[in-house]
């Protein structure tokens, strides 16, 4: 058959901002490419809005040892103690190397990165929220993504734009390489490596409402699965709390981080009843359980399921004055309608557009929206694929990094700025990692007939199918149920009936029937393939979340409210054979310093 082939020191699979840092680092050294089903700079990590979180202190007391016992905490005491070290430690020389790349931070009077408010980051002894989160506007990802394309293309690394990963070359164990679809012509391309880094995004598309761009389906994810590997902590999946209301579109923290507060039908600003102390800006997980626990409570703007985020000066200011909110200067916090169209143009500009409400105006109609993948492929602060729960077994070639991995540095719940971080320091780590090993090695045969023909048999499967399904129904029901069983609450009897449903669906979308069968753009093809993706990751999530008893984090359960760090402090890994069939295992979780405790905001 006929495919092309291409030899390269490192493939990094992913154009988002994990896989440029590794791209720029490995690039400097050894013979990189990028391969990115998006042109680079469409990747997700463009729409990050808020910030990237780092103790750089500019403007009050701050450590990276604050920063890391709030990611821990944050984390619910799930998250890998050591690694949440590394990260927090690195953050700030992270974010000065991308200034001086050139990236457009916002700027304190002084000239220095301004630095805003943000969920969960506090200050230690105050308990007070920290201004930590680095921003430029509220389009920070945008602008760190832009940075790193240029550097890449500065430094000469090789990009196949348009080219869809669908399987990894596995021999011995060992990855050697990948194979990757043309998007434009159709045309397979084997490509043989001696590092393979996986850095595909998230697969926020498993649900119904939610912030992820329609290409964030959990490529890299479900491959790694296929290959009998495991995936740690599916069951916390993060629902942010404030996504547009019906549409899902992400309303950034930082419109809470520069004063907003949420408001029920009553008027009732009720964060407060949930976290006295912090209020608006608890973690994520406690954001969106208290806004659902309002609708339940009949509770939600004209008794539906959304409430209300209101940053108009006149609210803000009023709440300003009674929890006697000051600047670091000591001055009352006021803010107007030219403060909030500059720190949040974007934010402004998406409200009118999609919801034609005027933020500086009126209050915008807000619910929980499916946000962010805590868990993913495994890895060790190197960005090695680990092999299995052993914490000592590595996959040979294999890398990842940014939000398909779980290093893991989120734990059962992310904090905001925490992303931005994560995909740069270990894009990073990842990148000069592989750059070193490489060069002490050879490339490894590998049978690119064979590797080539398993794809194209994987596609003839979906092309030549004559079954009836459809994708929008099958895609439309896996949705319907996630988002009621595996969602914001979690209960057995709806995440059992979820698992048996998905179990149904993967059955079904054997018989997918797809209407293009041609070769150029055939994006219907990919998107069948990618809902075969979203359903394997949705099968170990469902399972995964089942098996948790307890409530942690973003897994939240009716029927076991309480987190027990007796039986469940540990990490889920997930394997799944040919048939389907999920196996549970566990992992320690690494505890360097501090001993989990009750979290209150
Ligand atoms: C709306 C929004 C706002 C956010 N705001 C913030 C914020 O303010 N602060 C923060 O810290 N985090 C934020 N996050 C989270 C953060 O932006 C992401 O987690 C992070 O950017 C992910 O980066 P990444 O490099 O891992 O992946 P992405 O940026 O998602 O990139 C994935 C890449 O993988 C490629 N790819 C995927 N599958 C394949 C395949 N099969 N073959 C080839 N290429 C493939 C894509 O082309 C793309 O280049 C936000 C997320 C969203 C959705």
């Amino acid at each position: 058959m006929q495919y092309h082939y291409h030899k390269h020191d490192v493939i990094i699979v992913g154009a988002g901002g994990a896989g440029l840092t590794a791209a720029l680092y490995a690039g400097k050294e050894v013979d990189t490419a990028v391969i990115s089903k998006l042109y680079p700079t469409r990747s997700h990590t463009g729409a990050a809005q808020g910030g990237i979180g780092a103790s750089l202190a500019n403007l009050e007391k701050d450590t990276w040892q604050w920063h890391a016992y709030d990611t821990i905490k944050g984390s619910d005491f799930l998250g890998d103690q050591d690694a949440i070290e590394f990260m927090c430690k690195d953050a700030p020389s992270v974010v000065y190397e991308l200034e001086h790349m050139g990236l457009p931070f916002d700027r304190t009077p002084e000239g220095k990165i301004s630095q805003r408010r943000f969920g969960g980051h506090t200050n230690n002894e105050t308990k007070q929220p920290v201004l930590r989160a680095c921003n430029a506007a509220d389009r920070t990802g945008h602008m760190i993504l832009q940075t790193l394309y240029q550097q890449c293309i500065k430094h000469n690394v090789n990009f196949y734009d348009e080219y869809q990963m669908l399987d990894l070359i596995m021999v011995d164990g060992e990855c050697r390489g990948v194979v990757a679809y043309e998007i434009d012509t159709g045309d397979l391309h084997v490509f043989h490596a001696k590092a393979v880094m996986l850095a595909t995004g998230g697969w926020g598309r498993v649900w119904n409402i939610t912030s992820n761009a329609l290409t964030l389906t959990g490529d890299g994810a479900a491959v790694v699965l296929r290959h009998n590997l495991p995936l740690e902590d599916m069951e916390f999946f993060q629902f942010h709390p404030t996504g547009l209301f019906k549409l899902g579109i992400l309303i950034t923290e930082a419109v809470r981080g520069e004063g907003g507060v949420l408001i029920n039908k009553d008027g009732e600003r009720f964060m407060p009843k949930y976290a006295p102390t912090v209020k608006e800006l608890a973690s994520r997980d406690v954001v969106s359980r208290a806004i659902y626990l309002e609708v339940m409570d009949g509770k939600g703007i004209d008794g539906k399921d959304y409430v209300y985020l209101d940053i108009t000066p006149d609210t803000v200011n009023k709440y300003f004055e009674i929890d006697d909110s000051r600047q670091p200067n000591g001055e009352l916090r006021h803010i107007d309608s030219d403060y909030v169209r500059a720190k949040l143009e974007d934010i402004t500009d998406f409200c009118k557009t999609y919801v034609g409400v005027d933020p500086t105006k009126e209050p915008i109609p807000v619910q929980p929206t499916a946000h962010y993948a805590m868990g993913g492929i495994p890895t060790d602060i190197d960005t090695r694929v680990r092999a299995n729960e052993s914490k000592k077994d590595v996959v040979t070639g294999l890398y990842a990094a940014g939000e398909c991995a779980c290093v893991s540095v989120h734990g059962g719940n992310r904090l905001g700025t925490n992303s931005l971080l994560d995909i740069v320091v270990f894009g990073r780590r990842g990148g000069k990692v592989m750059a070193q090993e490489v060069k002490e090695m050879d490339f490894q045969p590998i049978d690119a007939d064979a590797a080539a023909a398993k794809v194209q048999a994987e596609l003839d499967g979906i092309l030549n199918s004559t079954g009836e399904e459809t994708l929008a129904v099958l895609q439309q029901e896996m949705k319907t149920v996630m988002s009621k069983d595996v969602g914001v609450f979690r209960v057995e009897e709806g995440m059992a009936e979820a698992v048996a449903k998905i179990r149904e669906l993967r059955q079904r979308f054997k018989n997918i029937h797809i209407d293009d069968k041609g070769k150029r753009f055939n994006t219907n093809l990919l998107e069948a393939w990618q809902l075969g993706c979203l359903l394997d990751l949705a099968l170990v999530t469902a399972e995964s979340a089942l098996a948790r008893k307890e409530s942690r984090g973003a897994h939240a359960r009716d029927d076991y409210k309480e987190r027990d760090d007796e039986n469940w402090m540990k990490h889920t890994m997930a394997y799944m054979d040919a048939d389907g069939k999920v196996t549970l295992k566990y992992m320690p979780v690494a505890v360097t310093t501090h001993k989990p405790v009750k979290r209150v905001y």
